[in-house]
């Protein structure tokens, strides 16, 4: 009761609301996240003192293995809330990344995947991870080289994601964390008959996380076909 309670009030003074079934408590701290001392390493080595409010929520989900949506705005540390549990499912699987990726993330624009590119290299580097970032506007020659060698993360834009899985050049088969980031944005763009192809690729056997700052129907419906019985995570007041 007392951890419930707690629970309780620190949702409440951190605005966070949560839907669905035995939603775990948050975690208030890095020192009760039960990380791989690798990653506590990095995470001290930023700066950071405490989990963001989307991050001590939404681990504690993600580590039990359940599908997440996550409704909270920008800058507020979404990409650690997705990649650290990426990373300790990586570690639990320990599949060939020659096979192909495990880890997949969707982001919309070239500039978006990059970044996350970037938190993923500077976070997983102690863990041995390795990333690769896919978008459109530059040759496809030096992205398929990395699959080539086997990449363990794959950020991807939708559209150049599609063309390089028309070209047979990636096998999806050995996803089994998918993220949808910016999934408001993902449709807005059009993109959503790419994702629901690369979906189809990816096995149905996956945790399924999908980020986003607004929560209109159409965000809902792809929710709805893409993922099985999701906590839900809201930050602030956000429609
Ligand atoms: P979002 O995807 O929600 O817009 P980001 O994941 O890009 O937000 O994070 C925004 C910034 O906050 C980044 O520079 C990131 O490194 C930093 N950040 C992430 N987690 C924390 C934390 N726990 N404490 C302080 N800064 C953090
Ligand atoms: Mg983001």
């Amino acid at each position: 009761a007392e951890n419930g309670l707690s629970a309780e009030s620190y949702r409440r003074q951190h605005e966070i609301s949560v839907t669905g079934d035995n939603v775990p408590q948050p975690f208030s701290s890095f020192q009760v996240t039960g990380f791989p001392s690798e990653i506590l390493r990095e995470v001290q080595h930023a700066g950071f003192s405490a989990p963001t409010p989307i991050q001590a929520q939404s681990w504690p989900i993600a580590l039990q293995g359940r599908d997440i949506v996550a409704i909270a705005k920008t800058g507020s540390g979404k990409t650690l809330g997705y990649l650290i549990p990426g990373f300790i499912h990586l570690k639990q699987r320990r599949n060939n990344p020659r096979l192909g990726p495990t880890v997949l993330v969707l982001a919309p624009t070239r500039e978006l995947a990059t970044q996350i590119q970037d938190e993923a290299v500077k976070f997983g580097r102690s863990s041995k991870i390795s990333c690769t970032c896919l978008y459109g506007g530059a040759p496809k020659g030096p992205q398929l080289k990395d699959l080539d060698r086997g990449v363990d993360v794959v950020v991807a834009t939708p559209g150049r994601l599609n063309d390089i899985l028309e070209m047979r050049k990636i096998s999806l088969h050995q996803v089994s964390y998918l993220v949808l980031d910016e999934a408001d944005r993902m449709l807005d763009m059009g993109f959503e008959p790419q994702i629901r192809k690369i979906v189809k690729e990816v096995p149905s056997r996956r945790q399924t996380l999908m980020y986003t700052a607004t929560w209109p129907k159409e965000v809902r419906r792809i929710a709805a076909d893409l993922l099985v019985n999701p906590a839900q995570v809201n930050i602030g007041n956000v429609d």
